[in-house]
């Protein structure tokens, strides 16, 4: 059986490329099992999770994110986050992240297999009083000791910034804010950050302008783009983001995911979309569409009991053709 892969640069052999460069590989790093299951309503065993999490594993994404080391009371959908790490089976060659939101969730962390840490830090104030009670300078100096520990730890930090593509008590976030936030993090030791969409405010115009001038002050830094589809933009936003020559995409199965502090904000951009645009552009990406299809249709839709918002849930691929019809015959003619 070829993958999505193949299957889609033998449906789009001798198409023209796109009229600007664009990477020929990217990373994935699939969000759901925490950015996605954390805003579930409903209660998913811990089994189920970790069923899914090795499914992941299988598909060829390069790195998942798996929980969140929260306070419990916080967060109840990810209040299992410890038998979750120890109950699934890490792949070799797949990075798997947690998010840590303090020092003490970094302590618990210390005790599970995480590669690598994800931080969460607000790039406008009032997102991060929404989200930390404390405007993004005072939050930054609670994260120094879990970067100090981690970076003692030799984890792979990863520095998120929330709303740094809009913000939906401050509008547009401009690129002087957003530099000013990734410098906190690049000055401190940090050498990837995560640029968020956290209420699906993007659009192609500002994410290739912060992404590509984060790419020009900052060229040894490491850019994750996080977008969500929340005004059907995030494809759009991805290409955009290609362009500005931006290699690393947070996305969520199913589209599955939110924020629970940024008013109307839904789903993470799908996995599944994000794999089949970059399977058709012919961008490298090592995930497997017809995989993640079928992990979303049975072990996604039992967990949260729900219709998804990835397209993928009805519609097939481009490339997969469908039996033509047969011409038929009148009667009396
Ligand atoms: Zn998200």
């Amino acid at each position: 059986m070829s993958t999505s892969f193949e299957q889609a640069r033998t449906y789009a052999a001798g198409t023209a490329p796109l009229p600007f460069p664009i990477p020929a590989e990217v990373t994935v790093q699939e969000v759901g099992p925490r950015d996605g299951f954390q805003l579930e309503p409903g209660t998913i065993p811990t089994a189920e999770k970790v069923a899914i999490i090795d499914a992941l594993s299988a598909t060829g994404v390069p790195r998942v994110q798996l929980t969140s080391f929260v306070r419990p009371e916080a967060v109840p959908q990810l209040a299992d986050a410890a038998e979750v790490m120890a109950g699934f089976t890490p792949v070799e060659g797949v990075e798997y992240s947690v998010l840590i939101p303090n020092l003490k969730g970094a302590e618990r962390a210390l005790q599970t297999p995480a590669d690598c840490w994800e931080l969460m830090l607000s790039s406008t104030d009032a997102h991060s009083i929404a989200n930390a009670n404390r405007p993004t300078a005072e939050a930054f100096d609670r994260l120094r000791p879990v970067i100090e520990l981690g970076l003692a730890e030799g984890k792979h930090l990863v520095g998120g910034l929330a709303t740094s593509l809009g913000c939906p008590f401050e509008g547009r976030t401009p690129f002087e804010r957003v530099a000013w936030a990734v410098a906190l993090y690049a000055d401190a030791g940090v050498g990837h950050v995560t640029i968020a969409d956290t209420a699906g405010l993007a659009d192609p115009a500002h994410v290739h302008e912060i992404a590509s001038r984060l790419r020009q002050e900052f060229p040894d830094l490491r850019i994750t783009l996080h977008l969500h589809n929340t005004r059907g933009l995030g494809m759009a936003n991805v290409i955009s983001g290609l362009a500005a020559g931006i290699t690393d995409f947070d996305s969520s199965i199913g589209g599955l995911g939110g924020c629970p502090y940024a008013p109307g904000a839904t789903g993470n951009i799908a996995t599944e979309e994000l794999v089949h645009l970059l399977d058709l552009l012919g961008v490298r990406t090592g995930a497997d569409l017809g995989a993640l299809t079928t992990i979303a249709r049975t072990a996604v839709s039992a967990a949260v009991r729900h219709p998804l918002e990835s397209s993928f849930e009805k519609a097939d691929p481009s490339w997969v053709l469908h039996t033509p019809p047969q011409r038929q015959e009148l009667a009396g003619k």
